[in-house]
């Protein structure tokens, strides 16, 4: 009885979310998807943090900082065996496609993404700019010469070499996502800072909020009087900021609000 009573009045009330996100949605032109790993997970890709999530197995400090991968690439490529199969195998899913939907309407200005999944591209993005942050793990490079390999060549690589190397000139080579203690790619962030300047909505999708600097960018939008919609199975520390914040799966409700 209190479960049905307390399922029903969560019904309710995300009914409301639901249709106030979908005015503000209506309402904006210049829109922004902010996007984390959470827009992944139903992809098959884990995020970080959520329970079950790759930082439960993998120390970030030791797997995925940048000065440890120098020292001992070893624990990266441990980490990365396991996560590779996984990028390689992934489709995009109903909020990747929420995006493209987005796109159809002329309402997105940009998506700004954490991910290094590529799975914006494949859901069908073709000209709104996709600013990925963290960089991407479709390409790879070697960090001494910075000579640059597809992902393909990075997949035969890694069949016979335990940790891969620059075929010209010896240097570790990585997938050319960026790790705890590396710089972000300073375009990329310098065009989603302007874009969060320039959009009237920002729609944060699967991101905890708890990466610096990316996780500046809707306080950036708040600051010249955009409207921000949280997206998260769970919520995050900045939900008290958000004009609507909607608590489930991102491939159940983004699409709810673009339609
Ligand atoms: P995070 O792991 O810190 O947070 C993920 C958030 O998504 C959590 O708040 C969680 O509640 C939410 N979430 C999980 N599944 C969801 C779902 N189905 N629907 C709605 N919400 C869901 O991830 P982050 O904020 O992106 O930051 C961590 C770092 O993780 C980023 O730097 C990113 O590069 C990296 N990362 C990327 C991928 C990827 O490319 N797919 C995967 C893992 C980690």
């Amino acid at each position: 009885m209190r479960l049905s009573t307390t399922s029903l009045g969560t019904i309710v009330t995300l009914t409301e979310d639901i249709i106030k996100a979908q005015k503000i949605v209506k309402q904006s032109h210049r829109i922004v998807v902010f996007s984390g790993a959470g827009i992944s997970t139903e992809s098959g890709i884990p995020d970080f943090r959520s329970p079950g999530g790759l930082w439960t197995k993998y120390d970030p400090s030791i797997y995925a900082n940048y000065q440890k991968f120098l020292h001992n690439p070893e624990k990266f490529w441990e980490m990365q065996r396991e996560v590779t199969p996984l990028l390689e195998n992934a489709l995009p899913n109903p909020a990747h496609f929420a995006c493209v939907e987005l796109e159809n309407q002329e309402r997105l200005l940009a998506i700004i993404t954490q991910n290094i999944d590529y799975l914006h591209q494949r859901a069908g993005i073709k000209k709104t700019p996709i600013f990925e942050l963290h960089g991407t793990g479709f390409r790879a490079h070697c960090v001494k010469c910075r000579y640059s390999i597809s992902r393909e060549e990075l997949l035969e690589k890694i069949k016979t070499e335990p940790i891969p190397r620059c075929d010209k000139c010896g240097g570790l080579v990585k997938p050319s996502v960026v790790l705890f203690g590396e710089e972000l790619p300073q375009e990329d962030f310098s065009s989603a800072q302007q874009a969060a300047q320039d959009c009237d909505l920002v729609i944060v999708v699967g991101s905890s909020l708890q990466v610096y600097p990316a996780n500046c960018i809707p306080g950036i939008a708040k600051d010249v009087g955009a409207k921000i919609i949280i997206i998260d199975q769970y919520g995050t520390d900045f939900d008290a900021m958000a004009d609507v914040v909607l608590i489930g799966m991102a491939g159940e409700l983004f699409p709810q609000i673009v339609k």
